[in-house]
């Protein structure tokens, strides 16, 4: 192409809320063979809200949320402001906390005093509780039936001790079901990457007719697993807006963030959806085809 006809194709790209932060990106996206996307904030709202809470016996639901609220409250995952949403709605006082350690990938964890009583808790992904020593298999057929609804359960110990699963919900963004079925009109792959449960990670999929799913990714493993695309597959763009995008988006042959996602992810990207959702990846690839075509 001409460097007239880049300048003319991104003006066009302009207009459609994509914003080509290198040149090269208009010339590449034609030749994309698969997408990768991450859930959280790129196929769903990112907003997600607290649907179930399931007590061990001998714990209190009022206990216990006041307690993980009061970690969450540290946090700055997704889940924790649905977390800590939650609690204040049903008017509960949220306790002080010290000691508080995100381990990322799995959750997080504190010390809470609860009216002069120390208690040491933990949330997140059976996972955490494993590596706790806690065995989740009394939650398991629950947790299973909550993933396959889309879900995402999570668990909460307390003084070392399985207090809690629960669950939150994040709904899927009107526009993305579109734009993956316009991404397979054009002839390309969708693989969603999440460091979220299998269950619920491939639930979601099969709602959005995703053609692969890698779940359960530990933070890192989003860069190993566009490496692994990418041979399998061919030319890659991956689309993401987390910190934790920002390896994938370096490493993939085009990088897309989402306009309203974080900073990092957004200097790590050749391309920025202003949009804040991903029709613009089905428009840029067809303008992209268009361009190089017409004056190729
Ligand atoms: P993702 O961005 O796909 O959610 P993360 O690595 O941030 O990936 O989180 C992976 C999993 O770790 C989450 O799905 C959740 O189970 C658990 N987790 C992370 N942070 C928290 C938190 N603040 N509270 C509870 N669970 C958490
Ligand atoms: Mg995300």
């Amino acid at each position: 192409a001409t460097p007239t006809s880049i300048m003319v194709g991104t003006g066009r790209a302009a207009q459609m809320g994509v914003l080509l932060r290198k040149g090269e990106a208009l010339q590449q996206l034609k030749d994309a063979k698969v997408v990768a996307v991450d859930k959280t904030g790129t196929l769903t709202k990112g907003r997600p809200e607290l649907t179930d809470l399931v007590l061990a016996a001998g714990f209190g639901r009022g206990q216990v949320l006041a307690l993980v609220a009061a970690v969450e409250d540290r946090s700055e995952h997704p889940i924790a402001r649905a977390i800590v949403d939650a609690a204040k709605a049903e008017g509960l006082q949220i306790p002080v906390i010290s000691d508080f350690e995100s381990v990322t990938g799995f959750g997080v964890r504190a010390e809470v005093d609860g009216d002069g009583i120390k208690y040491r808790v933990e949330i997140g992904a059976d996972r955490f509780m494993r590596k706790l020593g806690l065995n989740v298999d009394d939650f398991a057929a629950e947790s299973g039936r909550l993933g396959d609804e889309g879900k995402t359960p999570l668990y909460a110990a307390i003084n070392g001790q399985l207090a809690a699963m629960i669950a939150v919900a994040d709904p899927i963004k009107d526009t993305t079901k579109p734009a993956i079925e316009a991404l397979h009109a054009l002839g390309l792959k969708v693989v969603m990457i999440t460091g979220d449960n299998r269950r619920t990670g491939e639930a979601i999929a099969r709602l959005l007719g995703i053609d692969e799913v890698v779940a359960e990714v530990l933070p890192g493993g989003k860069v190993d697993a566009v490496q692994r695309l990418k041979q399998e597959h061919g030319m890659l763009a991956y689309v993401g807006d987390g910190i934790n995008d920002a390896p994938a988006l370096a490493e993939a042959d085009v990088g897309i963030a989402i306009g309203t996602g974080t900073d990092i992810a957004i200097e790590a990207a050749d391309v920025v959806l202003m949009s804040g959702d991903l029709s613009g990846v089905p428009n840029a690839i067809a303008l992209s085809k268009a361009t190089m075509k017409n004056i190729g």
